[in-house]
This record gives structure tokens, C-alpha cells and sequence, in this order.
């Protein structure tokens, strides 16, 4: 994803035109794991002829940053309190023997922080469980985060519809669930 693009720099794909620099004020960068993440006043370049756009490195480090922290929002998210975050993610030793390979290799290679969704707090790796769990069965553990977002939601909605959860409002307007 990397390149190197340069003011008044020739267009390859037409010919004709140069690129130079635009500041958009919005850019909607769509990932296939994570879904759509929003950036303001984006740099790109244009070609004035063709309008072919080009992202520059400093852009797609903009990218790589805002990705990281959709991912890190969400699995903090998941975590909820200790307990379910016990539950919900494992320590580098259980992803050794979920995964029945060294703490070296998991150290070595970073394939398993590459493709399993994963905290690092205060030094420690912690795994998101459904995330390793995926990984053993297919060599890719990354989840569509937004599907399981709205899959959860919908869900939560089939269920209040079905009368399978009740809702109320407390008066502090906290809206607390109960399984019935
Ligand atoms: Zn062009």
C-alpha cells in the first residue's frame, strides 16, 4: 500500500496529467475486517488530468493508525469487566497450548499478533479468544468486526421483539437488559 508520490509528478496511467497534493475534509476508508473508518482533512494526490487518486505514505500511516485504534476501541470494548475479560481473552501461555506451538515461535513470527486480534497491556499480550479460536481452524483468525457489531445488535433486537429480553429505563436513564 505503500507509494511514494511527489508534486507535478507524471501521471502513468494517462499520460497527460501531473499529480499534486488536495486536502479532502473527509475520506471514508473501507477495510474488509474492520469496516469503514472516517479521516478528516486527508491528504492525497490528484491527477489533473485523469483525476486518478494516489494515497502517499504519510496517508497510509494515517490509515494504519486510525485502523489500529478501531480495533484496539473494540476489543477493549469486549473486555468489559475482569471477569469477561478473563473469559474473553487468553494469556500468552493458553494461546500456547490452544495453539500447541513454543512461546518462542509465538514470540518469533508476527503472524500471531498479525492475525489474531490482540491487547497489549502494560507489555503483555492478551488474545481475543474468538479471534485464536479462528486462527487454529483457518491460519486467520480476523474477525469482520462490524458484522459481529451488527449481528449483536440485531440480535439484541430479534430478541426484544420476541419478547425474549425486557427492557427498562432506570431513572437516571440507564436502560438495563433482563432475560425473561
Ligand atoms: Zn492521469
Amino acid at each position: 500500500m505503500k507509494t511514494e508520490v511527489k508534486n507535478k509528478q507524471l501521471c502513468r496511467h494517462c499520460g497527460k496529467g501531473t499529480f499534486s497534493a488536495r486536502t479532502l475534509p473527509f475520506h471514508a476508508w473501507k477495510d474488509n475486517y474492520l469496516g469503514e473508518l472516517a479521516l478528516t482533512d486527508f491528504l492525497i494526490y490528484e491527477c489533473s488530468s485523469c483525476h486518478r487518486q494516489l494515497i502517499p505514505y504519510e496517508s497510509v500511516l494515517r490509515i494504519e493508525r486510525a485502523e489500529a485504534l478501531k480495533l484496539e476501541t473494540w476489543l477493549f470494548k469486549q473486555a468489559g469487566n475482569a471477569l469477561e475479560f478473563d473469559a474473553k481473552f487468553l494469556s500468552n501461555a493458553e494461546l500456547v497450548s490452544l495453539l500447541g506451538v513454543s512461546r518462542q515461535a509465538i514470540n518469533k513470527s508476527p503472524k500471531y499478533r498479525n492475525l489474531i486480534y490482540c491487547l497489549c497491556i502494560k507489555g503483555e499480550y492478551f488474545y481475543y479468544r474468538e479471534s485464536a479460536k479462528l486462527f487454529k481452524k483457518h491460519g486467520d483468525g480476523r474477525l469482520h468486526i462490524d458484522e459481529v457489531f451488527e449481528s449483536q445488535v440485531d440480535s439484541t433486537i430479534k430478541d426484544l421483539q420476541k419478547g425474549k429480553i425486557q427492557y427498562h429505563t432506570s431513572s437516571n436513564g440507564v436502560i438495563t437488559y433482563a432475560e425473561s
